[in-house]
């Protein structure tokens, strides 16, 4: 019949319109803004057009979410931070726009370099969240953020991160980004497998017994 699709399309939109409001009656007697309802609005059980009330509410990040890249470091036994950053410039190389620079450490006594950075900044206005430098860190040493709330109102004082401000120990990356925590270390704890596994084979066999060398 002539008009039949538009009459459907309508319908549609008007589905789409009534439920927005059935949605809103589930949340009845409820506080007005919480984590709760903002985030069963925006899951895919959600029905309708909904509007989340920032700052009050927020939406969930998705585990891929990236912003702003922070430095991870571990944690040594007593409580030390051990940088998981060599200041190999890879990162620093394959940004596009060019907003990391790093300062190298060198031993003061022969000045070689040593595989950490005396200085890491981030100029946080250019970084374009690409996630390249990420993606291609050997050492897994540098992970996009989720944190998007660094809005201030000295941005000429305060948006050149230092490396005291990008640093996160692992835990934190744990927390935000879990499958992908728990995929790297899998792969870590198989490579150092594999390795120690490697250098088992290269050593001799120890001496049968009995056949030893004999004291003359
Ligand atoms: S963050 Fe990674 S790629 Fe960048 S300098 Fe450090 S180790 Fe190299
Ligand atoms: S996310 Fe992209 S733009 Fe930002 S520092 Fe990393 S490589 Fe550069």
């Amino acid at each position: 019949m002539v008009g039949w699709e538009i009459i459907r399309g309508l319908g549609v939109t008007f589905k789409h319109f009534a439920e927005t409001y059935f949605d809103d009656l589930k949340w009845l007697g409820k506080p007005r803004y919480s984590q709760e309802r903002a985030a069963a609005r925006s899951s895919l059980d959600s029905r309708g057009a909904f509007t989340v009330q920032y700052p009050e509410e927020k939406l969930v990040i998705p585990e891929e979410f990236r912003y702003i890249p922070f430095l991870i470091y571990d944690e040594g036994p007593d409580g030390e931070k051990i940088d998981r950053c060599t200041s190999c410039g890879i990162c620093a190389k394959v940004c596009p726009p060019q907003c990391i620079w790093i300062v190298r450490t060198n031993d003061p006594v022969t000045g070689r370099p040593i595989p950490e950075p005396a200085e890491f900044y981030i100029d946080v206005d250019i970084c374009m969240n690409c996630g390249l430098c990420a993606e291609f860190c050997p050492f897994d040493a540098i992970k996009m953020d989720h944190d998007f709330e660094i809005a201030t109102t000295n941005r000429m004082a305060t948006d050149i991160f230092d490396k005291q401000r990008l640093s996160q120990p692992a835990s934190y990356y744990a927390s935000i980004r879990p499958t992908n925590f728990a995929a790297e270390e899998k792969a870590r704890r198989e490579k150092e497998a594999a390795k120690a596994a490697a250098a088992a084979a290269k050593r001799p066999a120890p001496p049968a017994p009995g056949k030893g060398p004999v004291a003359g």
